[in-house]
């Protein structure tokens, strides 16, 4: 971006921040990231529509991410502008039986919010540390549910610029994988269609299921997740160890030993030694199994 652009592109801007030449390991689960040339926080949707357009007007490199917790950012940092919803863009509302999130809220605020109204359904969601507008285009899920079986209707903003509304049965949804895929749209805000339930019984649930997850994943370390989605008939996980990648590092990258499917940062990791390791074990486990792992990790940056 030139100066010139700096300059307009702040001044275009009220209500959101603007930060230049950011580290994004402040913003990604995995603490990896060299600098976004451009950050910003946006705060209402008027705003997001002009950074938008103003992008596509100066010919500017644009991404848009959520909480940063299935990312995998350059060593070498983003060129252009990284945007992200602010915290006026998290509100959750009930709309008679039906919550209303902004696509900046949690999945763990949503989650909470439900148990609070006594709405079951979303039990599932409630430890997976992403925004409503990430799980959304990843179509997010753990223990039997995913966001496409909850989700009622979606709010974007076209590349267009133009807002419009998409019924859940339209958004593609698949494994880890929504129309938000081929189409860049930004998600606003959605719908989320629960149940009633008992509210002893969603607490338990969640509970329950914060249990599991601290056991079975190595939450005490940076990471991005389940770094591979996982392969028709097979856990990932299981498939790395039986290749022998278990522990396996390059630097400060390692497989998991409490979680094989989990690539954790082990302190100073570069997004190199991730995508190192990431192609070492597809090539063991391609090599003792046949099968390609793919990465559900996405990776972005220069
Ligand atoms: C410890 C740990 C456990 C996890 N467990 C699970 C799990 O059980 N199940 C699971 O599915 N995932 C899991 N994840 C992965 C991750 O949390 C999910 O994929 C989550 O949905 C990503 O949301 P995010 O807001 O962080 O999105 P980001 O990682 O910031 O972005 C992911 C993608 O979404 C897009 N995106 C973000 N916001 C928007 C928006 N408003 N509009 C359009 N596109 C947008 C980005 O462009 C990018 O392509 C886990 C991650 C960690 C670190």
């Amino acid at each position: 971006m030139t100066e010139d652009q700096k300059k307009k592109l702040t001044r275009l801007l009220e209500e959101s921040t603007v930060q230049f030449d950011e580290p994004m390991d402040k913003h990604t689960t995995f603490r990896i990231g060299g600098n976004a040339e451009c950050y910003v926080r946006v705060e209402n949707v008027e705003e997001l529509g002009a950074l938008t357009d103003f992008c596509k007007r100066e010919e500017i490199p644009f991404f848009f991410m959520g909480k940063g917790s299935n990312l995998l950012v350059s060593d070498n940092g983003i060129s252009g502008v990284v945007a992200t919803f602010g915290e006026k863009m998290c509100d959750i509302t009930l709309h008679e039986d039906m919550i209303v999130a902004e696509a900046g809220a949690t999945l763990s605020a949503v989650a909470g919010f439900a148990l609070q109204k006594g709405l079951t359904g979303f039990e599932f969601a409630a430890g997976i540390p992403g925004s409503i507008g990430g799980a959304i285009r990843m179509n997010a899920g753990a223990y039997g549910g995913d966001m496409s079986q909850v989700v009622g209707w979606v709010r974007v903003l076209t590349p267009d610029g133009n807002i419009k509304t998409i019924l859940g049965a339209h958004m593609e949804f698949g494994y880890r994988t929504s129309i938000l895929k081929e189409i860049p749209y930004i998600v606003l805000a959605c719908g989320i269609q629960l149940m009633p339930g008992d509210e002893k019984e969603i607490r338990l649930t969640m509970l329950e299921l914060g249990a599991r997850r601290r056991e079975k994943q190595p939450l005490e370390y940076p990471s991005a997740g389940s770094t591979f989605k996982r392969p028709e008939g097979y856990f990932a996980g299981k498939l790395i160890e039986e290749a022998g990648c278990k522990g396996l590092s390059v630097g400060d990258a390692k497989v998991s030993e409490k979680h094989c499917g989990f690539v954790i940062n082990e302190g100073e990791a570069t997004a190199k030694d991730v995508q190192e390791l990431i192609d070492q074990v597809r090539k063991k486990v391609y090599e003792t199994s046949k099968v390609i792992l793919e990465p559900e990790v996405i990776f972005v940056g220069d």
